[in-house]
């Protein structure tokens, strides 16, 4: 009947796809709930390596990732 339904549905799987995929990248990254817990764990890793990581808010994924300062986590 109505054509513009199902092009709603194809964007809504495609962006549900797309996000999927976004998370899939995220679940691979160290991820926490909240700053406190990234900001720890960042804390952690430069007493135990020596490394000095940044944490950010994701947007993707609304968690907290880790990055290197300079070469890649
Ligand atoms: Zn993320």
């Amino acid at each position: 009947m109505n054509t513009g339904d199902s092009d709603i549905e194809r964007w809504f799987s495609d962006r549900q796809a797309q996000l999927a995929r976004r998370r899939e990248v995220c679940a691979r990254k160290r991820w926490f709930e909240t700053e406190a817990e990234a900001r720890a764990a960042a804390l952690w890793d430069r007493t135990q390596f020596g490394e000095k990581l940044t944490c950010y808010r994701c947007d993707e994924c609304g968690g907290w990732h880790l990055t290197g300062a300079g070469k890649r986590s």
